[in-house]
């Protein structure tokens, strides 16, 4: 393809040579797991956020799984109370609900705004839900006033799936009434740090930010067999720790976060302000996205990605099955009542936006899908 959707190979020396040095000062320092580049990672994501505390973990779905299971442990939640989650989200943010003994609430979301729908957050919400998954989904805050006030009025638990939105703003502030950035926005939040999202280890790892001290030592305590101090299990726990190596890896990724999301921001402006094919469908802009994805929309999408391909130009769909409709929920959840999420899945289309795409293939593949009729 001449435009790839994405390619995650390192070629750049200098970034190879920086990968090199913090793999190096891992295994010079003798220690394999935690020990300091992991607490350094820590205080350093805890800064970035603006939250008291961050924990580093083994992935995405741990990070989701050890938030909810800390807030059970906390006695927050019970097992079997509701969560209220998107329909469109990727299966993880299901799966932890699930598989922490509650209950996925499907809401679906807002044709416009493709945010959670405040009135179907309102309606779970007032039908005992007790808490709340909002996944910032394609890099953008899925928060704004009207689901921040349905949040606060039932007092809800807010556990943000940050896993594609590091780095990200949101327009109104979080349940502590002063935050703006997501990963601060809720109660705890999980992020990512899968090689494809925007900040990527060189393989699996996950962190939880909160300002809740009681869960952080909850979670801090769930990914290391449940103990609190050596031999001392308070918890039936697991092993979710986060790798110094991959800790030192994201270090790396990090110093370089403030140039990727302006790149971002940069192919998502030109996309935005020169796609004018017929039927083609824009994301709502914001401001404080990081566009972890390049989302549009187009009524005859399969034939709109074939023409695509046979052009040089590959794109790929988040997601195409949503997961109320996976075979492994579809019995108990397959009849939720979610018409925007299933339309959105038949006719989404995610554009190149991570790496090797530039601002100047970005105007490239703009113009080619231009002549698309
Ligand atoms: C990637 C992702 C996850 C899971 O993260 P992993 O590190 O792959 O386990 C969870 N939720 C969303 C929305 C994601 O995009």
């Amino acid at each position: 393809m001449k435009y790839p959707f994405l390619d995650l190979s390192i070629s750049d020396p200098e970034l190879r040579s920086r990968f090199a040095e913090a793999a190096a000062r891992v295994i010079d320092s003798g220690c394999f797991v935690g020990g300091p580049e992991v607490a350094a990672f820590e205080t350093r994501l805890a800064e970035m956020t603006g939250t008291e505390h961050a924990v580093g973990l083994s992935n995405g779905l741990d990070a989701l799984r050890l938030s909810l299971r800390a807030l059970i442990e906390c006695g927050r939640l019970y097992p079997g109370d509701r969560v209220a989650v998107q329909g469109n989200t990727y299966i993880a943010s299901v799966l932890a609900i699930t598989d922490s003994g509650l209950v996925p609430e499907f809401i679906d979301i807002d044709p416009v705004s493709m945010l959670p729908d405040p009135g179907c957050l309102e309606r779970v919400a007032s039908g005992g839900a007790k808490a709340f998954m909002p996944v910032h989904l394609y890099g953008r805050a899925s928060w704004n006033n009207e689901i921040a006030a349905v949040a606060g009025k039932y007092g809800l638990i807010v556990i943000e799936d940050n896993a594609q939105a590091i780095g990200a703003k949101a327009s109104v502030p979080g349940v502590d009434g002063k935050s703006h950035s997501t990963g601060a926005l809720g109660h705890v939040s999980a992020f990512s740090f899968y090689p494809t999202k925007n900040i990527g280890a060189l393989g699996d790892a996950g962190a939880v930010t909160t300002s809740d001290p009681e869960l952080a030592s909850a979670v801090r305590a769930l990914a290391n067999y449940g103990s609190d101090r050596r031999y001392h299990n308070i918890y039936r726990g697991y092993n979710c720790r986060l790798d110094p190596m991959q800790a030192a890896f994201i270090g790396v990724r990090l110093d370089s976060i403030d140039a990727e999301t302006i790149r971002r921001r940069e192919i998502a402006r030109i996309y935005s302000s020169s796609l004018t094919c017929q039927g083609i469908g824009l994301p709502q802009w914001d401001d404080g996205s990081v566009w972890h994805q390049y989302v549009v929309t187009h009524p005859c999408r399969d034939r709109f990605r074939e023409w695509l391909a046979e052009q040089g130009v590959a794109t790929d769909i988040h997601y195409a099955v949503p997961p109320h409709l996976q075979p492994c929920y579809s019995g108990d959840y397959g009849k939720a009542d979610l018409p925007v999420t299933e339309h959105l899945a038949d006719i989404i289309v995610s554009l190149p936006i991570g790496l090797p795409t530039t601002p100047e293939s970005a105007a490239e593949i703009a113009s080619v899908i231009n002549m698309f009729m």
